[in-house]
């Protein structure tokens, strides 16, 4: 049973309902940021007591966001220097009575450099125009290729495979993998062309490795109509591996024309045009720390 197969993560395709309404513009910009990075977010979910009279709440602070999957409290703070002075008195109180509460006072320009702290950032929606957001951000690509590679590893342990990389854009995702299989193994690369659609495929750089009667993997950052991953198969079949199996980061199933096998996959994603992680759009974009949409019109 291919193990990898049962663990696939469906993604959801519809961006973020951006149907808040805002006190302040900065607020919105900021949940537009959010939403790129597809990071969840609560505006003002709670409001923190600060000072008692009696039984009464005297004076109490709600921070901006709550973003449960960093465990953060934002507070965005204006250019305006009495209303600041307010908010850190707040946030000291706050620090104080709730000591296990984590929140960040927020200046506009520091937004995207807290964000990369968390593994989000530097680049921002508008540095990347032709991209409409963030499917895949960094924290989950590296999680789950960690979690492939401890599978790929069981199921390999004493074979000592040959991991056989399509060039170039699996790359990445190929260099992050291998680097989490504690095993002997042998990396090994091959690069191919293709003309049109359906077209043929034609082998421009073949393996350095004498493949024959060793355990083969082959790793692919995405399988869309699954013709390449077909011919790319029959090549490596004809070589006499003792076993070949394949590893795709990507599924891109609706797409599917052509049955191939998938036995390790890291996410099942939709039909979208995606790039980042060594996926380019016109060689563009393979540097990007995570999986993105293009938007339809840069496509068009
Ligand atoms: P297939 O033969 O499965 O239709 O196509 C596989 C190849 O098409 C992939 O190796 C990749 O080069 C390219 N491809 C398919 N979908 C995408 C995508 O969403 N983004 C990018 N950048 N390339 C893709
Ligand atoms: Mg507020």
């Amino acid at each position: 049973m291919p193990k990898g197969q049962q663990k696939k993560t469906p993604l959801a395709s519809s961006a973020p309902e951006a149907t808040q309404a805002f006190a302040h513009p900065a607020e919105a910009e900021f949940a537009r940021i959010l939403d790129f990075y597809g990071i969840r977010w609560e505006y003002e979910p709670h409001s923190f007591p600060l000072r008692w009279e009696g039984d009464q709440v005297a004076e109490a602070f709600t921070p901006d966001f709550y973003l449960p999957q960093l465990d953060l409290y934002v507070e965005l703070t204006t250019l305006r220097g009495g209303l600041n002075r307010e908010k850190h008195r707040k946030v000291r109180m706050l620090r104080r009575i709730y000591p296990h509460v984590k929140i960040k006072l927020l200046k506009k320009r520091d937004v995207l450099r807290l964000l990369a702290k968390y593994g989000y950032g530097p680049i921002g929606p508008d540095e990347l125009p032709e991209i409409d957001r963030i499917l895949i951000p960094p924290p989950r690509l590296q999680e789950r290729v960690a979690e492939l590679a401890r599978l790929v590893e069981d199921d390999y342990r004493g074979l000592e495979p040959v991991l056989v990389g399509v060039l170039r854009g699996v790359v990445f995702f190929m260099a992050d993998l291998v680097r989490h299989l504690n095993i002997p193994l042998v990396i090994d690369f091959l690069s191919i062309s293709s003309y049109g659609q359906g077209g043929s495929v034609r082998i421009i750089k073949d393996l350095d490795e004498d493949i024959e009667g060793r355990h083969v993997l082959l790793v692919e950052d995405i399988v869309d109509t699954g013709m390449t991953l077909k011919k790319v198969l029959d090549h490596l079949q004809g070589k006499g591996p003792a076993s070949l199996k394949v590893c795709a980061l990507l599924d891109k199933q609706a797409r599917r024309l052509v049955d191939v096998p998938l036995h390790y996959v890291g996410f099942e994603v939709p039909d979208e045009f995606l790039v980042g992680y060594g996926l380019d759009f016109h060689q563009r974009y393979r540097n990007l720390p995570f999986i993105a949409i293009v938007k339809h019109e840069a496509l068009a």
